[in-house]
């Protein structure tokens, strides 16, 4: 069980538990040091902050995800110790929170074009106040019948280039890395392996502030995760890590701190952000 865990996302995007849910699991769980990220969305850091009060040996860094499209990928930039008040922040969330809703309304038009005949109506409803995303439509079609598991949704549908996938707006990772260095967040980028050419993208976050490089993945090859971290080394980077838990209760779904990430990683952004917020 691991002492750390960077990566997890709660009802305030695509997650099923709530924040304050999810302090209590992590604290159940003996986690000392954690970061909520959720897409696009900072709402759930009052409420989270709230909870971790009531367990003062555990360590809660705000965070968020932020989701860029590549033409054969997928980046998707973390941010530590942002400033979940900036303004300017909320407003650029709002923009991807909205441009997230249309993209997925029209997912939903093209799956009812194929005959998958879930209703938008009900996708927002199961999003709730969170922010859109694919697994909410998964959860849509599995109500309906039309697959069993959440990862058919994906593989046969609204995965990147799925017949029913749509693209976000076009927002570039070196934009979401700015969007963070801008809300002083330290950016980190997300399991590497979804885009083409992981060292490319390091060098061109680089350039722009990257601080970080998600080494410590649920999914990742113990090959994957050596690779990366000789990245990370190379680069000057920190290497961070997490689940990416979202409470979905898949079978395959890796629990809350079911990740071994080194307490040190959460030290050195810790540290970073103690040198930079100075
Ligand atoms: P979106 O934010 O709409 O781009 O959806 C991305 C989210 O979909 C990820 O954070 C995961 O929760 C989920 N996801 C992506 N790929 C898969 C997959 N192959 N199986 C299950 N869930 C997935
Ligand atoms: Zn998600
Ligand atoms: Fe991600
Ligand atoms: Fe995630």
């Amino acid at each position: 069980m691991s002492q750390v865990d960077l990566h997890f996302h709660s009802t305030a995007s695509d997650g099923k538990l709530s924040p304050a849910q999810i302090i209590t699991r992590a604290a159940e769980a003996g986690l000392k040091v954690i970061a909520l990220t959720d897409h696009d969305s900072v709402d759930g850091i009052i409420p989270a902050l709230k909870a971790v009060k009531a367990y003062p040996a555990l360590t809660f860094i705000p965070g968020v995800e932020i989701s860029t499209d590549l033409s054969d990928g997928e980046a998707h930039i973390l941010g530590y110790f942002i400033d979940y008040a900036s303004p300017e922040l909320a407003k650029n969330l709002q923009k991807s929170r909205d441009s997230r809703s249309g993209r997925g309304k029209r997912m939903v038009e093209k799956l009812n074009a194929l005959g998958v005949n879930i209703e938008w109506a009900r996708v927002q409803q199961i999003a709730g106040d969170g922010a859109i995303g694919r697994p909410h439509v998964a959860q849509a079609m599995i109500e309906k019948g039309y697959i069993t598991k959440f990862e058919e949704a994906f593989d046969r549908y609204i995965g990147h280039g799925g017949p029913a996938y749509v693209e976000r707006e076009k927002m570039t990772p070196e934009e979401a890395v700015a969007m963070i260095v801008n809300a002083r967040g330290l950016p980190v980028l997300a399991h590497p392996f979804t885009v083409k050419d992981p060292e490319a993208m390091v060098i061109s976050l680089k350039k722009v502030g990257l601080a970080g490089l998600e080494v410590y993945y649920k999914d990742n090859s113990p090959h994957q995760t050596a690779a990366t971290l000789q990245l990370a080394k190379k680069y000057g980077l920190i290497p961070t890590g997490g689940t990416d838990f979202h409470g979905i209760g898949d079978s395959n779904e890796v629990r809350l701190g079911g990740t071994e990430v080194p307490l040190s990683s959460a030290e050195q952004l810790i540290k970073l952000a103690e040198k930079l917020h100075k």
